[in-house]
């Protein structure tokens, strides 16, 4: 099957808004096998979007559109599919008594434009919008089906999962199944490198593989007539890649790092405070935000100046001029210091140069020391990224201590 994904919009072309429905819709449609052949983006303007949909219906089998299904006086999608499909609008009644009745529990009057939801193609199938006001529809035409869904991601994703999916497994007599598994440590070509003997001749399950700031990922997806055997295949596929690049395997059910992390600590009860200079409370702040984290986190410091990495943590003056304050053994001195002052099992610190200034040639722009203390052990590390500025520098050492924690959780270090 070879579809089309269109675009309404005119904020989209001001560059207002990303088209992220497009990349969504595309990554899906892959998965599900469809041959996505173009995205167009148009604006609100009737001539246009009629020309685009033509030409769209013209090249092949599924046209999806997104936006403009809204009350309001822009929002033309409809009238314009109906228009070239060439049938009548008609008033759908199980959509208005919807819209009522979401206006009833809101307690808003439900005003006139309001109504113009409702009307759908004669014949269309119906996309009833459970988190939102605008229904999508699926019109047929001859051979060819075009699918209309709302503009909002939330409500457009939702459409897609409750009634998309559904058509595209009935119309191909198959079942899609995927995992998406998280790398850290490897780059993408390396990655990819070492699945080749598997990725080579292999159909079903499909790999692939994306980079993300110092992460990868892998989709590994199955599309077999039987539910059960899309499932099989792709946990067999997934143990083949355990064997290859197990070590860099962090997560089969598409969690992040820090998810990841938080999991362990909660699920083993294990207490933990944080010392952070260069991440300037990123490493704290990317645990904190996992719910649960109150059973397993004490304290975090930041300890940006000398000063305070003296006066907080106890970390001596003479040892930071000695040895400069990104350093093995300030970094040690930060974690012991963080753990005797917050009590918890695991303490982990990091100081390092996040730029774009401060760097020297034995104190590298993208450098830096960490240290976990945990009962009568000590462990440092010491990580350069690419130097790819500032803000990349302090995410790839917030995800370098993520790592060094999940892997000492993990008895690893
Ligand atoms: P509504 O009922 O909210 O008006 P609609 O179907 O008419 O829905 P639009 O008016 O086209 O949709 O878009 C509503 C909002 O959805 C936009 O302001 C934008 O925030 C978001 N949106 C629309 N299209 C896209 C897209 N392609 N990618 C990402 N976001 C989008
Ligand atoms: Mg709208």
């Amino acid at each position: 099957m070879k579809a089309t994904i269109v675009s309404i919009g005119t904020e989209l072309l001001f560059g207002q808004i990303v088209n992220t429905n497009a990349a969504w819709l595309s990554s899906e449609l892959q998965v599900a096998g469809v041959d996505v052949l173009y995205h167009f983006t148009v604006g609100d303007n009737p001539e246009r979007v009629r020309a685009i949909l033509k030409r769209a219906l013209d090249e092949s089998d599924l046209v999806i559109t997104t936006g403009g299904l809204g009350p309001t006086q822009d929002d033309l999608t409809k009238e314009i599919i109906a228009e070239v499909i060439d049938v009548p609008l008609i008033q759908d009644e199980k959509t208005i008594q919807e819209l009522e009745a979401f206006f009833l529990r809101r307690g808003a009057p439900m005003t006139e434009n309001n109504r113009k939801q409702a009307l759908m193609p004669e014949n269309a199938q119906v996309f009833y919008n459970p988190v939102g006001t605008a229904p999508g529809f699926l019109s047929e035409v001859g051979e060819k089906t075009i699918m209309a869904l709302p503009g909002p991601p939330r409500e457009m994703k939702a459409l897609f999962d409750l009634w998309v999916r559904p058509w595209l497994n009935e119309k191909t007599q198959a079942t899609i199944f995927y995992k998406i598994l998280r790398f850290y440590g490897i780059g993408e070509s390396a990655l990819e490198t070492k699945l080749l003997p598997i990725i080579e001749g292999q159909t079903d399950p499909t790999i692939a593989t994306y980079a993300k700031d110092g992460e990868c990922t892998v989709r590994v997806a199955s599309k077999r007539a039987r539910e059960e055997d899309a499932i099989y295949a792709v946990a067999e596929t997934i143990e083949k890649i355990r064997e290859l690049v197990g070590e860099y395997l962090y997560s089969t059910e598409n969690m992040e790092l820090h998810e990841v992390v938080a999991q362990k600590l909660i699920a083993r009860s294990v207490t933990l405070s944080t010392a952070e200079s260069c991440t300037g409370g990123m490493f704290a702040d990317r645990l904190l935000s996992v719910p649960g984290m109150s059973a397993s986190f004490l304290s975090g410091w930041i300890v940006y100046s000398n000063e305070s990495k003296t006066e907080l943590l106890g970390v001596s003056k003479e040892l930071i001029e000695k040895k400069g304050s990104v350093s093995e053994d300030v970094a040690i001195a930060m974690a012991t210091g963080a753990r005797t002052r917050a009590q918890s099992d695991i303490a982990i610190s990091v100081t390092g140069v996040a730029g774009p200034d401060g760097g020297s040639e034995s104190k590298p722009i993208g450098g830096c020391w960490i240290a976990v203390a945990s009962k009568g052990k000590i462990s440092t590390f010491y990580f350069e990224a690419r130097n790819l500025g500032r803000a990349y520098n302090r995410s790839v050492f917030t995800l370098a201590m993520l790592d060094v924690l999940n892997k000492t959780l993990d008895n690893k270090l």
